[in-house]
């Protein structure tokens, strides 16, 4: 494979844009909004001046990543002669299924059309199109260029073929594969979900506060982050989506969200992306604070 395309230039996309890049590949990325685009090429830039800084790369590798990418608003256009697309719109399941009638449309039959979804059903993206069996989830983690998992999972219908090839390619990329099966929440979110689920009925059932359930989870578990932290990174909203996604597909009330992620979804107090979840969080300061709401 030397030509893949990205769909969605945004948290994901840049990233996986990037991996791809750095390791070789030409690269379409392709968005809807030029302005997301845009900002896609300031964020990659910066990440490899990063990388440059702590000399993981060298300054030749960077401008051949650069180089290796173009980008295009219009998805006729950017999946041209690719051999895989990597799709990483917006969460959205009628938004992906349109995503995959249309790749469906300009991709020839060869062609792996892979997503990135965090939760919806592989299975269900993979019968929008004509070709289910070069469907297939490829689950970059945040941050991308960091991160070292890639979550494959089969679709139903998916074939033997593409899972070898997804997951050689994974490899080439610098990453450890995982292949899992298509059920809900996949590995990561059905079992990350639930914990964090739980962290927030601590807190929500007085048990204990915001500092003592992280600092518990991170010095007890030696997780790097504690959970309440990593829902305010993730967005509460997401988290609320995915819980929803595990509640729905196994109609088992042990998925239920608590009701006080619900409140803070609604309220808009989504995390970090919104200044204030569980901490609340200053421009320019890198000092976690509880958010006067859960100060004790
Ligand atoms: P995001 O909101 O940062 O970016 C989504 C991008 O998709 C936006 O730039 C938007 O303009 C673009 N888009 C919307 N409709 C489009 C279309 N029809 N064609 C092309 N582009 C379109 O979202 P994100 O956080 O990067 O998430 C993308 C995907 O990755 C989602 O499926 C999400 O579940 C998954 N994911 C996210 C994370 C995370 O931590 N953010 C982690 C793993 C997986």
């Amino acid at each position: 494979m030397q030509k893949v395309a990205v769909i969605g230039a945004g948290t994901m996309g840049n990233g996986i844009a990037h991996v791809f890049a750095q390791n070789g590949f030409a690269v379409h990325l392709i968005d809807v909004s030029q302005p997301a685009l845009d900002k896609a090429l300031v964020t990659i830039g910066k990440n490899l001046d990063r990388q440059l800084a702590k000399a993981s790369i060298t300054e030749e590798i960077k401008q051949q990543t650069l180089t290796n990418l173009q980008t295009f608003t219009s998805l006729a256009a950017g999946v041209k002669n690719t051999e895989l697309v990597v799709e990483a719109a917006t969460e959205q399941t009628e938004l992906k299924l349109k995503i995959f009638r249309e790749l469906d449309e300009h991709t020839g039959p060869d062609v792996i059309l892979a997503t990135n979804t965090s939760s919806i059903s592989i299975t269900k993206i993979a019968a929008a199109t004509g070709k289910p069996g070069k469907v297939i989830g490829m689950h970059f983690m945040n941050p991308v260029p960091v991160m070292k998992l890639v979550e494959i999972i089969n679709g139903y219908a998916t074939e033997k073929a593409v899972t070898e090839k997804i997951t050689a390619l994974s490899e080439q990329l610098g990453k450890v594969p995982c292949v899992v099966n298509d059920y809900p929440g996949f590995i990561a979110n059905r079992i990350l979900m639930p914990m964090i689920n739980e962290a927030i009925s601590s807190l929500y059932e007085g048990v204990a506060g915001v500092n003592e359930i992280d600092t518990v989870m991170k010095l007890g578990m030696a997780h790097p982050m504690g959970p309440l932290q990593l829902a305010d990174f993730i967005g509460l909203d997401v988290c609320l989506s995915i819980l929803n996604v595990l509640y729905d597909g196994f109609g088992n009330q042990k998925y239920a969200p608590c009701p006080l992620l619900v409140n803070m979804v609604t309220a808009g107090f989504l995390g970090v992306k919104s200044g204030e979840g569980f901490y609340k969080y200053t421009a320019g300061s890198k000092d976690l604070v509880v958010s006067a709401r859960f100060s004790r």
